[in-house]
């Protein structure tokens, strides 16, 4: 039993938890669990938990099915909203082949495996997501438009904000698991919110965005609401984006930074953004994996729809923030086509590849965007060389089957099951009569 280990064994005596659930993430970022008793736990270490895994999406075929889910001590937390005692905690695990090797299936190891790439160069890869998310009085039911929990705007202050009291609880209960919240507030379209996390190394900022996703959902049934990740709920106000801030270290040092540089931007910096922009398209079916990811994109309200980078530029897919003078160390750039239904885990894993691709390659980064990118005309576009970002899924996952980085990245198991799953999604999308469509051509034709 290592260190970790023992911490974990004795702090089950002292705060008297009775269950401890196993977490881990299926290939579309669905959260998994499984519960065991205390007593099981040792073993658990040693051994790992043995589970169907022909049975979690994207996992295994029937033919080699039995996979061990391991529990990471470093990740035990107790769970706030279930009480306390007795208690109930979480851990996030790896998941294993019966031989003890890395599952092949596992997101998590799909981004280990792209931080030790990052490692191999001496890097350290920080992030630091802007999740943004709604609220609505309403549980979902067939059919009907959500309805939101009131109708303010961006940073609005309302008295008695339901908003208010909902992010103040949430926040309270991340810092409880030891997940930091830098800012909140109210974003543009009614009943939206965002809440952004305190930089962290990726799969520690991957598996706070898993718990983020649980805790947002708890509170909300708490309080007699509930919330929803979906990039784009309605047609008439802006979707819910999961920005991602990013920066590679070299030990203590922000590999991003170079005094007196243009934006005091590195040559490592502006490779990686070149790399980001470079493989864009190919990257795309992973951080927007839901046909209605792409109604977001191409739906207005700040979203990115077009592959170019600027400082300060909100229109960009790639922003480089403000630059604060005393403050080379936050030195980072923000990616912002990222929706807050993606896998964490890939998404993370395919947006460091593409920048140490560019980073590797030594990508020449072109010239920034200085214009609102959307007012521009077609032909102004193509002139200054900015191509559109995917327009659709389809599109998406017909640029993503012919990218190595991709297959590489995500390894040929997940790689092929997602391509499958989302050629059948947009299949089946296709199939669909929609109300627009009657709405359009019943009454005229
Ligand atoms: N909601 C917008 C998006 O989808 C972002 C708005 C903002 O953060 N200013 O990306
Ligand atoms: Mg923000
Ligand atoms: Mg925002
Ligand atoms: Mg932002």
């Amino acid at each position: 039993v290592d260190k970790q280990e023992e911490f974990v064994l004795r702090t089950l005596e002292e705060r008297d938890v009775r269950f401890v659930r196993l977490w881990f993430t299926d290939v579309l970022g669905f959260l998994k669990s499984v519960a065991i008793a205390p007593a099981e736990l040792e073993g658990a270490f040693a051994e790992g938990i043995g589970f169907d895994g022909s049975a979690i999406e994207g996992f295994a075929r029937v033919y080699e099915a039995d996979m061990v889910a391991r529990p990471d001590p470093s990740t035990f937390q107790v769970l706030p909203w279930r009480g306390s005692p007795p208690a109930t905690a979480r851990m996030f695990c790896d998941i294993l082949m019966p031989d003890g090797s890395p599952s092949y299936a596992d997101p998590r190891y799909v981004l280990k495996r792209t931080l030790g790439k990052a490692a191999d160069l001496g890097f350290t890869f920080y992030t630091h997501p802007e999740i943004e998310f709604f609220l609505f009085e309403d549980r979902h039911e067939n059919g009907r438009t959500p309805i939101p929990v009131d109708r303010s705007g961006y940073f609005d202050h309302t008295a008695h904000g339901m908003s208010q009291d909902f992010r103040r609880e949430a926040i309270t209960m991340l810092e409880a698991m030891g997940i930091s919240v830098e800012f909140s507030h109210h974003e543009g379209a009614p009943g939206q919110q965002e809440i952004d996390l305190r930089y962290a190394d990726a799969l520690a900022t991957a598996d706070n965005v898993m718990t983020f996703r649980v805790v947002v959902k708890e509170v909300a049934l708490g309080q007699g609401i509930s919330a929803s990740f979906m990039p784009k709920p309605f047609t008439e106000w802006p979707g819910s984006g999961m920005h991602t801030h990013m920066s590679l270290f070299e030990g203590d040092r922000n590999a991003f930074f170079e005094s007196g540089a243009e934006y005091h931007l590195s040559k490592v910096a502006r490779s990686f953004i070149a790399g980001l922009l470079r493989h864009a398209g190919e990257i795309t079916a992973v951080t927007n994996q839901w046909v209605n990811s792409y109604k977001r994109l191409w739906g207005g309200g700040e979203a990115p729809a077009y592959v170019c980078w600027g400082h300060n530029n909100r229109s960009a897919l790639v922003r480089v923030p403000m630059y604060k003078p005393d403050k080379g160390q936050s030195t980072r750039i923000e990616f912002r086509s990222l929706d807050s239904a993606a896998n964490p885990y890939l998404a993370y894993a395919v947006l460091l590849a593409a920048g140490l691709k560019g980073v590797e390659e030594g990508y020449e980064l072109p010239p920034g965007a200085e214009d609102d990118v959307w007012s521009l005309t077609e032909g102004e576009r193509r002139a200054l060389g900015i191509d559109p970002l995917p327009q659709s899924l389809d599109e998406a996952i017909r640029i993503m089957e012919n990218s190595e980085l991709v297959a590489e990245t995500l390894g040929e198991h997940v790689f092929d099951f997602f391509l499958r799953n989302k050629q059948a999604e947009w299949e089946e999308y296709r199939q669909q009569v929609t109300a627009f469509e009657r709405d359009r051509l019943l009454p005229v034709i």
